[in-house]
């Protein structure tokens, strides 16, 4: 199904040239099913950017719906026939209240996607390419919302899906793959191990592999984020993005927006910095930005209530690594007591209620605040991935009892 805000009768021209290996450089085609390259590493989408540059202007661009697909001429989908949609709006940038004077933070609140995370925004362009290729079966590890996102995008597509999640996935996510037409199995493992099990699946069974990073077009759903904020804040860009970083492919994605943005002339050679935020209990990027490492060793004994996050072994590592020091950001990572600290306050405060993983990034700011690593008069946008409701809340139970008299002043 195609939602009516997409204009059918638009001509809709698309850009993309070929892939490109993110470590070789070496050209693979267009239009053919990929996961990763001949040495192992993501594939990266490129553009025709002069042939974009002379058909999209800013003014053609604002008179478009408000979701993802304006940015056509940088996405891969080549016909709307294919794009299976379930709404991805374009989601608000929400100020906090007690933005420092001179500074502002602004939370980009990406729960308000299909599937209640900003993981729709991969999934969607990774389930239009599969389908427009001709994938009738995919799978993939999952930590909750990545699966969640793909069981509900490959349903409406017609694709058959397997998803395998680490035992301990918040019960939610395991439901909600289930209840929108995935098979989906715990593992006693974490999400590498699940990795595996989909790389089996995919020579016995020859199901499409849709992990983070192992197909081209994920990143380039995810690229939206970067197209969407640098619009949102009139062509700009902000001093420093906080971004909570598993996989990393939202921060790759961004990293790729701006450049294709300066190079069709929409933005200047200004960067955000970029900051991967981690939990201290599984902090792979951290340890390697530490110690100037170009890759990241596996963490293991993983764990952190943020299982978004929970991630120990990544294989877009080096390009995480890369998009964090080229920006002059840093790698930081925060207890799960910050994380629970920063989730009550914001959302007592600012009735706002983030995800764990989003709540990272809060407590990052704040440590970065004190540290000095963040000024007060910068313009600083935290990421919030998923909505709050889909996790654990701490628990609330005070009751009256409606037989006896009311004691309103001490409500
Ligand atoms: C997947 C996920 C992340 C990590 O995103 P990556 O771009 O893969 O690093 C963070 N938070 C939540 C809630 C997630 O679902």
């Amino acid at each position: 199904m195609i939602p009516d805000n997409l204009n059918l009768t638009e001509e809709r021209p698309t850009f993309v040239t070929h892939l490109e290996c993110s470590a070789t450089g070496e050209r693979y085609e267009a239009d053919t099913l990929h996961n990763l390259s001949r040495v192992g590493k993501p594939l990266l989408v490129r553009y025709d950017l002069d042939g974009v540059r002379k058909t999209l202007t800013k003014a053609k661009l604002a008179a478009r719906p408000t979701d993802l697909w304006r940015y056509r001429e940088l996405l891969p989908v080549r016909a709307c026939k294919d794009i299976v949609s379930l709404g991805e709006i374009t989601t608000p940038l929400i100020p906090l209240i007690d933005s420092v004077a001179g500074g502002e933070v602004l939370v980009k609140d990406e729960g308000r996607l299909p599937t209640g995370s900003f993981k729709a925004r991969g999934v969607v362009m990774a389930v239009s390419m599969a389908k427009a290729l001709g994938v009738t079966e995919a799978a993939m590890p999952t930590n909750g919302n990545a699966g969640a996102a793909l069981a509900a995008y490959c349903s409406r597509a017609g694709i058959k899906t397997t998803v395998f999640c680490p035992e301990d996935t918040p019960e939610v996510n395991v439901r909600e793959i289930a209840a929108q037409g995935a098979a989906v199995y715990r593992v006693n493992g974490l999400i590498d191990d699940c990795g595996k099990l989909v790389g089996q699946g995919k020579e016995t069974r020859g199901w499409f592999d849709v992990s983070t990073l192992k197909e081209p077009y994920r990143i380039e759903g995810k690229k939206t984020m970067g197209l969407e904020l640098a619009e949102q804040l009139g062509w700009d860009v902000p001093d420093i993005i906080f971004y909570p970083t598993g996989g990393g492919t939202g921060l790759i994605g961004m990293w790729k927006a701006f450049d294709e943005l300066e190079k069709i002339g929409f933005i200047g050679s200004k960067r955000p910095r970029m900051v991967a935020v981690q939990a201290s209990g599984c902090a792979p990027m951290v340890r390697a930005f530490e110690e100037g490492e170009t890759h990241a060793r596996r963490w293991e004994n993983a764990a952190t209530i943020a299982s978004g996050i929970r991630v120990p072994a990544a294989v877009g590592d080096f390009l995480i690594l890369n998009a964090v020091r080229e920006s002059g950001g840093y790698a930081v990572a925060v207890d799960d007591d910050a994380i629970e600290a920063g989730l009550a306050e914001v959302a007592r405060k600012d009735g706002l209620l983030l995800c764990p993983e989003g709540a990272a990034t809060f407590a990052a700011y704040k440590q970065g605040l004190a540290d000095g690593r963040v000024k007060a008069s910068d313009r600083v946008v935290l990421f919030n991935c998923a909505t709050g409701l889909k996790y654990p809340l701490p628990p609330s139970d005070q009751r009256l009892d409606i037989t006896k008299p009311i004691d309103f002043a001490a409500l």
